[in-house]
């Protein structure tokens, strides 16, 4: 259990939901399946609404479930008790790690493949493969420096290690 809840956690802040709230649903979670909808919206700390919506966006990327339980000895119809989806949240946290690393593939195949030339003066100005500084005649659009050739050992390096590393967690999440 635990170590869905952290993904599950992953997989919230991957679509964009607060870290804190994350944090709070990974608690919630990590050491029951099932959780009281009421018992979710206290662990939150936020308006019913609002734990609501999060709650419903969740079933919409398929993290989450839910099943309503009539209870006759209630005032209430019914209690709502909430699931997590492992499937779901597997899935969704591979494809973003899938396109992470297709983005650092592409980026290092790039870094790779062309000659870059960076402004001498000030790195963040330009930075461009070779055909493009020539059409700048080596000369910065920025503040006029000159375009030098781009050291790309440590780039290429960091690029390596980070695939490297997303693989590592991929066929971590395959068993
Ligand atoms: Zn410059």
């Amino acid at each position: 259990m635990r170590k869905i809840a952290e993904l599950l956690a992953l997989a919230l802040i991957s679509i964009g939901i607060d870290e804190d709230i994350a944090d709070k649903f990974e608690k919630t979670f990590s050491e029951n399946n099932e959780v009281l909808e009421s018992r979710i919206v206290e662990d939150l700390g936020v308006e019913p609404a609002s734990a609501r919506r999060i709650l419903f966006k969740l079933q919409y990327e398929n993290i989450m479930r839910y099943r309503k339980v009539t209870n006759a000895e209630s005032d209430r119809n019914h209690e709502v008790y909430w699931t997590l989806n492992k499937e779901g949240i597997l899935k969704l946290v591979k494809r973003r790690v899938r396109m992470m690393r297709q983005n650092l593939q592409k980026r290092l195949e790039y870094e790779t493949s062309e000659i870059i030339y960076e402004c001498a003066n000030e790195p963040t100005h330009a930075r461009m493969p070779i055909s493009d500084a020539m059409a700048q005649n080596f000369i910065c659009p920025e503040c006029g420096a000159s375009l030098i050739q781009t050291a790309k050992e440590n780039i290429i390096e960091n690029l390596s290690k980070l695939i490297e590393l997303l693989d590592n967690i991929l066929s971590d999440l395959e068993k």
